[in-house]
């Protein structure tokens, strides 16, 4: 007896492997995608294994009675099997690149699938009887027959259709899966070809074998995307899944949760804890899922932000799946002894329907629980969808990107008044986005995302360049102006270039550093890393000025103050909104006096009112005379560069 494994036996052994832990695993229920692949697997199992005992009966010479009907049986099967593989990797394709829809509408479609199948299971019967496929004769010997090209042609148009999903749709397949499957094909390929042109070299199903392992190994990794700590699938299979969805318009429910007090929860619960809780809840939503025939899978997004991604499109089972995690979400959950409260926020998104890009969906996971009404219902988005400023917030990554691809930005300046001088000594320029569709978006809005997406950067640095050529076209002087502040965001004030950029700016448009002042806001303060320090100590050194915006909205870390070289605090707009309280009129002064003595320069802004710059104006003390500057639309609102400069020349009172 041979003491060697053939070929056959080999890719027996792997597959078989293949499938024991398909089926330890579970793998054959679950999504679509699983079950698929372990109908393939099995199938493949099957071709190989009659491959194998088809042969292995022949050898004993001419089968009779049950053996011959088992010889038969198990050469059918290979041919039914063999085929049914290529046709099912067709529909693997289609569910794997979530274009199961584009398979599932088209009837026609699944008509051209199922004829060769039932064509291959036709023939393949009717060869009990005309032996037209092959045929085993008395001495053992296994004979073709004329229609077994038809076989290898159904293969062959199963393929093709394989290869075209796989081409026209490359752009949902990652890179690895695109060349694994062509890979793939290439060595099925070049299997069947030599078993074809030389019978007895049985190396057909060791390349299949080969095959189902190389793409093992490097694409069915699905339980990767499970994060085995939160229980729901990861982010970037999020935004995989969601792009594709998007690309394909493939129509999807999606039910957003927020639970908005996630923070809170996890110092109370601690990280480990905090973990459970958060797989405890994708649980509950798993199985209430069930229970409600939502057909859905669980994403977790970070920061408290869960997706429910459906395929049902049902509203009224959308509604009870997320009324269900709405009443779960608003009672106090028990887990080990320990009572959450979570505060959520559900919002129900149907994509295409309610947004055209994926990149909609994701702004409005990360800001629709600012943006929506604070209760606890559950929302729809459609209904807020047409409100401008729900609209404005959801989108304003699209915004931010608008802009800068368009220049969407202009400078605003707004002077301030020195009340010592009795006149204007300076200006902040403040930004203004300019948007195609929604008008003049406000800065307080869109600082605070650009900070967090990164935009700063390049938003920064668009104000600075307008600033200093500002300045630089300005005739400071013949004004009476000594300096335009402008704002520096926390994410600006760690640039490691910062410094060198200002200095090189400046020196091209032969702009005095005095003439530039620098806000910094209390947070950007608040940051102690040497960077910051070093670049602050540096700007001001070289004769820039620097402010302190916003004091009174932060922790006021008065050491801070101390510490960073500031030549002005900015007394937020809070300390004006309070002057009609003794008690905070008492801390509004005292704050000034401790400024002063500091030896700080003290401007107060968002005065609206004559009678509270008066108020600031007549301050007395020990220490004081007088809020030196004072900045507010009492005196002007933040005006375009031309209008600023008129403004000054008819309002300075030397000029007018
Ligand atoms: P901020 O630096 O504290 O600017 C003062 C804000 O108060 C401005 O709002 C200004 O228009 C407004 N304001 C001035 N006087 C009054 C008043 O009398 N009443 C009221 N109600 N408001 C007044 P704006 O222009 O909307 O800017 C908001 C914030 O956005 C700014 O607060 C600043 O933090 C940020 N920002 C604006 N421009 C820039 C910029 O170029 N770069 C950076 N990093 N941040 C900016
Ligand atoms: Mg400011
Ligand atoms: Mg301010």
């Amino acid at each position: 007896m041979n003491a060697y494994l053939s070929f056959d036996e080999c890719a027996l052994a792997i597959v078989l492997i293949f499938l024991i832990s398909q089926i330890v695993r579970k793998q054959y229920r679950g999504s679509r995608t699983n079950s698929i692949m372990f109908m393939m697997i099995t199938m493949i199992f099957v071709s190989i294994f009659c491959d194998l005992s088809g042969g292995a009966i022949n050898q004993y010479g001419y089968p009779a009675g049950w053996i011959r009907f088992f010889s038969y049986t198990v050469n059918l099967l290979y041919f039914i099997s063999r085929n049914l593989i290529a046709a099912l990797f067709v529909l693997y394709l289609y569910s794997s690149v979530d274009i199961w829809h584009v398979f599932t509408v088209n009837r026609i479609r699944n008509i051209v699938w199922f004829i060769p199948v039932a064509i291959v299971l036709f023939i393949v019967l009717l060869n009990g009887r005309l032996f037209n496929v092959f045929e085993i004769a008395p001495d053992g010997k296994y004979s073709r027959g004329n229609w077994i090209i038809l076989l290898y042609a159904i293969t062959a148009f199963y393929a093709i259709w394989g290869i075209s999903v796989t081409l026209r749709f490359r752009k949902l397949l990652n890179k690895d899966k695109f060349y694994v499957i062509i890979f793939m094909y290439v060595m099925i390929f070049s299997g069947v070809f030599a078993q074809y042109i030389r019978p007895g070299f049985l190396i057909e199903s060791f390349c299949l074998a080969m095959a189902l392992l190389f793409f093992m190994v490097m694409v069915r990794r699905e339980e990767n995307q499970i994060d085995p700590i939160t229980g729901a699938t990861k982010y970037n299979e999020a935004i995989d899944r969601v792009t594709k969805n998007f690309i394909t318009h493939k129509p999807v429910s999606v039910i957003l949760i927020k639970i908005i007090n996630y923070s809170n929860i996890s110092l109370y619960l601690g990280q480990a804890k905090f973990n459970e809780f958060l797989h405890l809840v994708t649980d509950v939503m798993n199985s209430s899922a069930e229970e409600n025939g939502y057909v859905a899978e669980v994403f977790y997004l970070e920061s408290g932000l869960f997706a429910f991604l459906g395929e049902t499109l049902d509203e009224e089972i959308i509604s009870n799946e997320a009324g269900f995690m709405r009443d779960y979400l608003a009672n106090p959950v028990e887990l080990d002894g320990f009572t959450i409260m979570p505060d959520a926020r559900i919002c129900i998104v149907k994509c295409p329907e309610d947004m055209e890009e994926f990149q909609t969906l994701f702004s409005l996971g990360t800001t629709f629980h600012h943006t929506l009404p604070e209760t606890r219902d559950v929302h729809f988005y459609r209904d807020y969808c047409d409100d401008k400023n729900f609209k404005i917030r959801s989108e304003m990554n699209e915004i931010l990107f608008r802009a800068i691809e368009s220049n969407g930005f202009e400078m605003y300046y707004q002077p301030i008044y020195s009340t010592v001088e009795k006149r204007f000594v300076a200006a902040e320029a403040l930004i203004r986005l300019h948007d195609r569709y929604y008008g003049l978006v406000s800065p307080a809005l869109f600082i605070p995302i650009s900070e967090a997406t990164g935009a700063i950067h390049e938003i920064g640095d668009f104000v600075l360049r307008s600033v200093i050529k500002f300045i630089s076209e300005l005739d400071m002087e013949e004004l009476g102006l000594k300096y335009i502040e402008m704002n520096l965001s926390a994410a600006q004030c760690i640039e490691v270039d910062l410094v060198e950029r200002i200095q090189n700016l400046l020196e091209k448009s032969h702009v005095r550093p005095e003439s530039l002042g620098l806000e910094l806001t209390e947070t950007a303060a608040d940051i102690n890393p040497e960077i910051v320090d070093h670049n602050i100590m540096r700007l001001h050194d070289y004769g820039i000025r620097i402010a302190l915006d916003d004091y009174g909205t932060g922790y006021s870390n008065v050491k801070r103050v101390t510490t960073l070289p500031i030549d002005q605090v900015k007394l937020d707009k809070s300390f004006v909104d309070m002057v009609d309280d003794p008690q905070m009129w008492i801390v509004i002064q005292d704050t000034i006096s401790m400024l002063k003595e500091m030896g700080k320069e003290v401007l107060v802004e968002g005065v609206e009112e004559e009678r509270v710059a008066k108020m600031f104006t007549e301050i007395r003390t020990d220490l004081i005379q007088g809020c030196e500057l004072i900045q507010g639309f009492y005196f002007c609102k933040p005006l375009p560069a031309d209008e600023f400069v008129e403004f000054i020349r008819t309002h300075q009172p030397d000029m007018a």
